[in-house]
This record gives structure tokens, sequence and C-alpha cells, in this order.
């Protein structure tokens, strides 16, 4: 069945999609919206009117409450959603809360508890392994027996379309560190998990219970000054190499969107431990582009990560931490096998040392524009779109210090 919203049939954005967010009319509040088509039905007004379940969490600045809700809950609002935007009866009543997209602002999706950063990328791993430590093997020997993370900075996670300040810090100099704007600028193209319903504290979540506690996805581009990262990361791991910005996607995409997007892992070997539960481990085929300024640089597949989300989600809570609402785990750069895959600059251009793309660039010059698009197929075939992550650069202040 097709919808009536003008132009949602067959698109990315059909009701097979249904993401979440956050808008505001020009002078108005934050409210709870669903992207269809070019539209976003204002899901807080619609919700009181109909005299939904659900409509004290749908009156919200943020998704958070909507997000803590049961996963009962979830799909009982999308059902509803998807039967009022197919059935024509209900057109009279919906149409007046769908609104042109063009003339709405959108903001941060959700309050970001904490922020956990994956390395589950194999290939990635792999390649910055061999720029950063040419004289050791590339993946250190914990790397295939447990997904690799750190502990990232929540405040400083931005809505697509804000624009990076170039950082300025410490880097490796002649002799002794030397201080100034960062010369090596980088993106990291990742996908970032959303957690809905929380865990008790002191109980680990197995794999079997991730849809029960991760409500959807975002895009996510994690910013990186590789030349501070490289002079501060060792011993305790990245900190503000990384910390200035982390940018996300507006939308969230429910898990329930992405049902037809689950395949199997790449083999893990060796077999990582029974926590882990390697039999059970899918991966997600989405597709993403990495556009430069207008043109698509790579293309990274995220079907070849080498740990799958529930393993993220019952490594970081195997030792009894808790997860929250609104906490996001992301997965680190993903990067593929296969030349033009690279989720990274730094990768792009082997080190600094291959110009690439039409504007010969080797890292992130002030004024370019990075977009992070993300594809998957949908429930019903076709494919559906997940938010892009956008971000241009601007120039580093005069006197940071
Ligand atoms: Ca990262």
């Amino acid at each position: 069945m097709d919808s009536w919203v003008p132009g949602a049939a067959g698109s990315l954005w059909d009701v097979d999609n249904l993401p979440y967010g956050i808008f505001s009319r020009p002078g108005g509040r934050r409210q709870v919206g669903v992207r269809v088509s070019d539209h976003v039905l204002d899901l807080t007004g619609l919700a009181s009117r109909q005299h939904l379940d659900l409509a004290d969490a749908l009156d919200a600045p943020v998704l958070n409450p909507l997000m803590a809700c049961s996963r009962d809950q979830h799909s009982g609002l999308r059902s509803w959603l998807r039967r009022a935007l197919v059935d024509p009866a209900w057109q009279t009543e919906v149409a007046p809360y769908l609104l042109p997209l063009e003339e709405l602002e959108l903001h941060l999706p959700f309050d970001v508890a904490d922020y956990v950063d994956f390395y589950a990328s194999e290939h990635h791993a792999t390649n910055v392994g061999r720029l950063f430590r040419p004289d050791q093997p590339p993946l250190l020997p914990n790397w295939k027996h447990l997904p690799v993370a750190y502990h990232g900075r929540a405040g400083t996670i931005v809505p697509s379309g804000t624009g990076i300040r170039r950082p300025s810090g410490q880097r490796r100099g002649e002799g002794a560190p030397d201080f100034g704007p960062s010369t090596r600028l980088d993106i990291e193209a990742e996908l970032g998990f959303v957690v809905g319903a929380p865990s008790r504290a002191g109980a680990p979540v197995p794999m079997r219970d991730f849809h029960a506690h991760a409500f959807g996805v975002v895009g996510v581009n994690d910013w990186s000054a590789r030349d501070i990262q490289a002079w501060e990361y060792v011993p305790l791991g990245p900190f503000l190499g990384k910390s200035f910005a982390t940018s996300i996607s507006h939308w969230v995409t429910p898990l329930a969107a992405l049902e037809a997007a689950w395949v199997p892992m790449p083999r893990q070997d060796p077999r990582p431990l029974p926590y882990l539960e390697p039999d059970s481990a899918l991966a997600l085929d989405i597709a993403i582009e990495v556009e430069l300024n207008g043109h698509v640089v790579s293309r990274p597949p995220y079907r070849s990560m080498y740990w799958s989300p529930a393993q993220m989600l019952a490594h970081l809570t195997v030792n009894g931490a808790s997860v929250r609402t609104g906490d996001l785990f992301a997965s680190g750069t993903v990067s593929g096998a296969a030349p033009g895959e690279e989720g990274s600059f730094l990768e792009l251009s082997r080190g600094w040392t291959e110009p690439f793309g039409p504007e010969s660039r080797l890292s992130l010059e002030d004024g370019d524009t990075v977009v992070l698009r993300y594809t998957a197929p949908g429930v019903e075939g076709g494919r559906i779109a997940l938010g892009e992550v956008a971000g241009t650069v601007l120039p580093a202040l005069e006197r940071p210090v």
C-alpha cells in the first residue's frame, strides 16, 4: 500500500523508514517529528490531538523520553504511524500536521548521556596500525579478542550542519612540542548506536538483549586532529585530538526500519570468548558515501566491520557498567578492504603522501564541507536513507590561548 504523502512512495523516505528527530518552526519550540518524504510529521501535535498513549513522551524537546519507552510501545507507535500515513481515511486528520522540511529547523535529536567510540573495523585498524606503528604488527594482541573502545566526550556532540572550528593544540615538534592549529584535520565516517531503555547496574547486557536496549542508529562524523592525536595518545588513548567535535545526523533511524539490513558477519578468527557469542553476531548492510565539496571520494561498506553492534554492547556492559537512555556508542571508522572504501583522509591519502580526489586533498582545509550519506535495504524492498551528517571546517581561532 502506498502512502498518500506526496513523493513518499518508493522514495528513500517512504513509510518503511520513518526516522525520528527534533524540529522547530521559526521562533517555535522544539518538538518531536517523524520524517516522511520531504515532510516532517509533527508528532507532538498529532499525538496530543489523538490522545496517544505516548503523548507525554512525545511532548518533549528531545527524543529521550520516547527512546526510554519499551520495545512494544515503539512498535505500537510505528504501526500506528504507518497506518495513518497509508490509509486515505486518515489523510484529513493527519495532513495538517505534515510540515514541509524546508521550512523547519532541525536540532540535536537527543540529550547525549555517555559517548563511547569503538574501533571495530579490521581494515581501518590495520591501515592505521601500519601508518602509526610501522615497526610493529598492525593489530595489537587484544584486537581480535575484544572490541577496543574509549570513552569520548558527550558534551561536544553536535548536530549535522554545525560548523567545525579547526582545533589548536600540542603537536610533536622538532626536539620539543609546538602549539598551533591542527595541520592534519580529518574525518571518521562511522555509524552510531543510540541506547533507549537503560540497563541495570551490575547486570551485563547479553547479545540476545541488544534490541531491548538499542533504539536506533545515527550517522556519525568523528572529526579528528591527527597531529594532536599522534602526540598525545600513548599511553591512555585519544583525548583532545578527538574531543573538540563529533557530528551526528538529525535523524535517528529506529532499528525496526533496519530489519532487512542484517547480514552475516565476516568470520571471526580466533573465536571470541562465549559472552561475545560469535555464532549469533550479525552485521548491518549499510552503504556509506563520503562527499567532499560535492564530490564522492569514498564508499565505506558497514557490512565489512569485524565486531557487531550487539558484541559492542555486550562488551561495554560485561564488567557491570550500566547504559542509560541517550548513551551513544559509535562503531569507529568504517573502512572496507578495497581502495575507495576508506573512512578517513589519513587512509585515503596513504598517510598524507598521496593527494586524493578532484581537489588533490591530503587533509581538510578551511572551508571544506564533508557530507556523509547512508543507505540501507528497506523492509519492503528498495532502499531507505539514514540521516546525513554535514559539516564545514571553520578557520582556527587567531589567539586560542
Ligand atoms: Ca572515532
